[in-house]
């Protein structure tokens, strides 16, 4: 019997392995921000009125003048090049999920060829890549793909360091020619914007004077798992896809949940402190990290921050991720759903809305009066995520996700509310009109009190629900691993700006026949309540009764592919949405569009022929070559006089024959190509292509269930989930 000596092998070495030296980790208030050019290095390297030119700016996203530009340049060069820094990289982030980088040397040459160094405030502002290389949907046609980036003040700059150089990092957004939007980063900051509007208008009605610029913010967790690197470089699936293609089930699973919040196996936690001292010299407050409920599954969180610093640092956070597992031999896997029957990695954004006068407008605060503005915010998401639950599902649809959306382990496809038993409570009695006013201490009290005592029970979370109010925010649970929080986001946002436009609209007609700010405040939320309460859902999101219902008797749409989420980007009030809002023009819209539904027909179409090819080219020849072991055992035993039954023999070609002809069905499915619409193809790769991908597995898996294990070519699922 020829072994498959490479996987065997790769067990061997990781048996053998040494473990990396570890240097002891810093002292945080040694390293904490080292490498960023923040407000503290700012006011300390610029003259007083280029720092409160620039700290204005970040503090309220008005524009720059180019004269503290120039001198805001000349202060990073020097601080990046005492840094080490001989090159400086605009970063920005292309309607893709990655991070894209275009360095350029501070070098030029004087005449008499001696080297100087050069940045300029133009130079930091802007830089010029070229675009055509990223997608850009419709976009491309309008203008021939030329794209500049330009400096995003908002977020600070920062130092990225390899073993012998360094490189200064400028956060920027990535534009057309004309100005439309080819990145994640200027969407966000217009949803930003068009939520301090609309918020802004709220409370003023409500008789706020002093108000600041409103902020969103953002908490990300993140789950990921780790293989190590020797088994990873075995799997051409999960090097290509991130995900395993194949793979029969472990005869031990994630069913005695002794993974979840168990102690962190130690070469994984030296990963995880290397990786947090890196976060801390750049400013990212890493905060919580553990074990998942998978085996090999893991969870990174910061301490949350405003909306788009909070975008910048999850990009990075994923990059650094990635590249510090593989300096410890692992492949870190980002991908929603890596492993079959395994449970699957999400990205829980952690949004809410405040500023610095009124505070966080998504806490229910100590005074009646806080407690309206809080309802009225709570209120405004409520109506937005049951006007837009197919936009906030189109916003969150891939390829991998569409693995995990109602899986029966993560949240379902459907949009709904979960906001915890009082706060429920507190709605249905404002729908009913049972929330009396009654004057307390000559303030208005609403018989809200009850949530002034509103506790935060993490025990009583609803893990099912894939939107959840968890105290002072809402957590929207169905983001996957591997997506950009800035889709989210800027959804979020700018539902949240509509309907707070529709409450104001409301209040102001109301306060204007002479009611009192709380009388209008109920009278707004009970019609409010009555046309949108249906999306609050309390109860078991994964149930068999709930996807019924949520459709059948709410009307709540339930869309479990990309195919069927994505065209959501197209629907007429969709696009209104983001013009009236100013945060996409309907060009830029149907140009994601166009981007996303590409992303999706090429993951697919990478994933299918990778099955093909595994099938052919791996699968089949081992079980092969353990028939003609089989037969050459058999006629061996026979000149013996012994006989073995033929069963497994009957059984491997069985399998291998199905298998192969899946994979005939498969090739021809691909190689077709008379699509009448983009959505018809997705709806075809998410129908037929899945389909026969699915067929070719569960052959393929039967076979590694029956081949000699020595035979077998492919790291089993044991092996990649437990063996570290
Ligand atoms: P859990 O696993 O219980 O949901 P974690 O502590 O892992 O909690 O993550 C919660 C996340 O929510 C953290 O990133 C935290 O900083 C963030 N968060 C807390 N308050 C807010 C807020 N007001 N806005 C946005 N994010 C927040
Ligand atoms: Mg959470």
């Amino acid at each position: 019997m020829s072994a498959n000596a490479s996987r065997l092998q790769a067990i061997q070495q990781i048996a053998n392995r040494k473990p990396l030296p570890v240097a002891k980790t810093a002292f945080l208030g040694d390293i904490w921000a080292e490498d960023v050019f923040n407000l503290d290095r700012m006011e300390w390297a610029l003259s007083k009125t280029a720092y409160k030119a620039i700290r204005k700016t970040v503090q309220t996203g008005e524009p720059l003048d180019p004269a503290t530009a120039d001198i805001a340049a000349a202060a990073m060069k020097e601080w990046a090049i005492a840094k080490g820094a001989k090159f400086f990289s605009h970063i920005f982030y292309p309607m893709t999920n990655i991070t894209a980088e275009k360095h350029d040397g501070f070098i030029v040459t004087d005449p008499n060829g001696h080297a100087i160094t050069e940045f300029s405030g133009s130079l930091l502002i802007k830089g010029e890549p070229d675009g055509s290389s990223f997608p850009n949907g419709s976009l491309r046609m309008t203008n021939a793909a030329r794209g500049y980036t330009a400096w995003d003040p908002t977020s600070p700059a920062f130092i990225m360091h390899t073993d012998n150089g360094a490189t200064l990092m400028i956060p920027s957004v990535f534009m057309s020619w004309t100005g439309e939007a080819l990145d994640k980063k200027i969407p966000l900051l217009r949803s930003n914007a068009a939520m301090n509007k609309s918020a802004q208008r709220v409370l003023r009605l409500m008789g706020e004077t002093d108000i600041a610029t409103l902020n969103s913010s953002c908490g990300a967790e993140q789950e990921y798992f780790l293989v190590d690197a020797h088994f990873a470089n075995l799997r051409p699936d999960l090097l290509l896809a991130g995900r395993t293609l194949f793979g029969a089930p472990p005869a031990k699973g994630q069913e005695f949940d002794d993974h979840y919040f168990g102690a962190i196996p130690a070469r994984v936690q030296v990963f995880m402190q290397d990786y947090e001292d890196q976060l801390y010299k750049l400013g990212i407050p890493a905060k919580t990290h553990h074990n998942e409920v998978a085996p090999g599954q893991f969870e990174v969180a910061p301490y949350f921050e405003s909306a788009n610093i909070a975008a910048d640092h999850q990009q990075l956070m994923m990059t650094l991720m990635k590249a510090t597992a593989k300096k410890h031999g692992f492949l870190c896997l980002l991908h929603e759903k890596p492993f079959a029957g395994v449970n699957g990695s999400g990205k829980h954004v952690n949004w809410s809305v405040g500023n610095a006068t009124q505070g966080n407008l998504l806490d229910p605060g100590s005074t009646p009066h806080e407690n309206l503005l809080f309802l009225l915010f709570c209120g405004a998401v409520i109506r937005g995520v049951h006007l837009y639950g197919p936009l906030l599902r189109a916003v969150i649809a891939s390829a991998s996700n569409d693995h995990r959306l109602g899986a029966n382990e993560a949240p379902p496809a459907i949009l709904s509310v979960y906001l915890g038993d009082q706060l429920e409570q507190v709605f249905n009695d404002i729908m009913e009109g049972r929330v009396a006013q009654s004057t307390v201490g000559g303030e208005m009290d609403l018989g809200l009190s009850q949530i002034l005592k509103f506790e935060r029970d993490p025990g009583d979370r609803n893990r099912t629900s894939p939107f959840a109010f968890t105290g002072n925010r809402f957590e929207f649970r169905a983001v996957g691993s591997s997506q950009s929080v800035s889709g989210p986001l800027v959804a979020m946002n700018t539902m949240l700006a509509d309907s707070l436009d529709w409450i104001a609209d409301k209040l102001e007609a109301d306060l204007g026949t002479g009611s009192t700010p709380a009388q209008a405040v109920l009278t707004v939320l009970q019609e409010l309540m009555a046309q949108h309460g249906k999306v609050i859902f309390g109860g078991d999101g994964y149930s068999a009764h709930w996807h019924e219902t949520a459709v059948s008797e709410r009307g709540l749409p339930n869309l479990p592919t990309t195919a069927e989420a994505l065209p959501a980007l197209r629907e007429a009030s969709v696009v209104e949405l983001f013009s009236r809002t100013g945060v996409f023009t309907p060009v830029e819209l149907e140009s994601r569009f166009e981007v996303y539904a590409e992303q999706y027909l090429l993951s697919i179409a990478v994933e299918a022929r990778l099955v093909i090819n595994m099938a052919k080219t791996l699968i089949y020849p081992a079980a092969v070559s353990y028939l003609s072991t089989l037969a050459s055992t058999t006629s061996g035993l026979a000149a013996m006089g012994v006989q073995l039954d033929h069963t497994t023999a009957g059984t491997v070609a069985k399998h291998a024959n199905a298998m192969l002809a899946a994979v005939d069905d498969l090739s021809a499915a691909l190689a077709k190509s008379d699509f009448g619409s983009t959505e018809e193809h997705m709806r075809f790769c998410a129908g037929e292509i899945r389909a026969l991908m699915d067929k070719v597995r569960v052959h393929a898996d039967a076979l590694e269930m029956e081949v000699a294990d020595e035979l077998w070519p492919l790291p089993k699922y044991q092996e990649m989930l437990y063996i570290k």
